[in-house]
């Protein structure tokens, strides 16, 4: 094995070794500033960890290439899903890396982050030149980009992003993903005896089930999903009629004004049914993630499809229903890719990259870094 393909396999085992919870990224952030500052970048870190009483701030650096054109953003983010306290990868013979089955592997996001640091470092070797480059690590990802939520972008000054949290072959890369609404609605009825006297009570239960009953879940049209994901109501006695029902869901739309407009058609749903009951219903909620689409005429989408060209890659562009920081950079005006970063069952014990697959990914952010267009 080449010594390149050993360090970067060395610096995805320390970076994994590292404990990051979401909002106890302390020690990821140190060591990755650590990197940066090593490898010429200017550094800073914000405090966006406070807002949720978390130990570190998303990290930003920034590094003088010698290309011209603005600079291109890179960003993984720091923190992991649990279980994640004691990861350990392990290599096997076939070259791919898993953890020991007790804990996730932390490919998403330490295989991105690995591979930018190698690209970064091999191109420093070879005296490549290099773009004006800024890198945003950012806290709190998996907890719906609370990080990103937070971070100051009027310091940014990159026109396109690419953000390395994506499954699926390298040379692959999410162009759109929806808009997000999580809402809470709570439904007031009244108490009562439910033996002698249940007709003095509104009871709240039914009027959240004959609500749900008349919801469409799951795929509502093409390009939206409608979820209830859970329901609590009543007390701990069977003996009255349960006052207080409270139910949690999602809508997910690539438009985002449907997406609006669905979550207000359920608010009008329970409502019209608490009222038929003489009861009352009140829908609390918020859009984390904000739809986004980058047009394929973009410079992103050509550079990256530049780059996976000359490393014979198909450059396939695909939507994902899911969300990333991305979502937050496009709603700041710096649109661009979700790149695929080498990690597969995520978000799993089962969760693993492979040594071909980080090796490649170096590759390519190696050839869109030193790319002049
Ligand atoms: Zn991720």
């Amino acid at each position: 094995m080449s010594v390149k393909r050993e360090r970067l396999i060395e610096t995805f085992r320390h970076l994994v070794s590292i404990d990051a919870p979401s909002f106890d990224e302390r020690r990821m952030a140190d060591v990755l500033k650590g990197e940066l500052g090593r490898l010429g970048f200017i550094v800073e870190e914000d405090e966006g960890g406070k807002a949720y009483g978390g130990t570190a701030g998303n990290v930003y650096g920034f590094r003088k290439g010698d290309l011209p054109g603005p600079p291109l953003l890179f960003s993984t983010h720091m923190d992991t899903v649990e279980p994640a306290k004691g990861k350990r990868a392990l290599l096997g013979e076939d070259g791919r890396i898993t953890s020991d089955g007790t804990t996730v592997l932390g490919a998403d996001c330490m295989s991105g982050t690995a591979a930018l640091l190698e690209a970064l470092e091999e191109l420093r070797e070879e005296e490549r030149p290099c773009r004006d480059l800024e890198l945003v690590f950012f806290i709190g990802e998996e907890k719906h980009l609370k990080g990103s939520a937070v971070f100051d972008f009027s310091r940014v000054r990159a026109q396109e992003s690419y953000i390395l949290d994506l499954t699926g072959p390298v040379g692959t890369a999410a162009y759109q993903a929806p808009t997000l609404v999580n809402f809470e609605i709570e439904v007031e009825g009244r108490a009562a005896h439910a033996g002698l006297s249940p007709e003095t009570g509104i009871h709240a239960i039914a009027i959240a089930a004959r609500a749900v009953a008349q919801m469409k879940l799951g795929h509502v049209g093409e390009d939206m999903t409608v979820n209830i994901g859970a329901i609590h109501g009543g007390g701990a006695n069977s003996n009255i009629v349960p006052e207080r029902c409270r139910l949690i869901g999602e809508v997910r739309s690539y438009s985002h004004e449907q997406a609006m407009e669905q979550t207000r058609q359920i608010e009008e749903l329970f409502q019209e049914e608490a009222g038929k009951a003489r009861g009352k219903s009140r829908m609390t909620f918020e859009v984390p993630i904000h739809a986004y689409c980058t047009p394929e005429d973009h410079s992103s989408v050509r550079r990256f499809r530049r780059a996976c060209e000359c490393l014979g890659l198909s450059g396939k562009l695909v939507k994902t229903f899911g969300g990333s920081d991305e979502s937050n950079l496009s709603l700041h005006g710096i649109p661009g890719l979700v790149l695929a970063s080498a990690m597969e069952l995520v978000h799993s014990c089962q969760e693993y990259t492979e040594v071909s697959e980080l090796s490649r990914l170096t590759e390519l952010l190696k050839l869109m870094m030193q790319d002049k267009d």
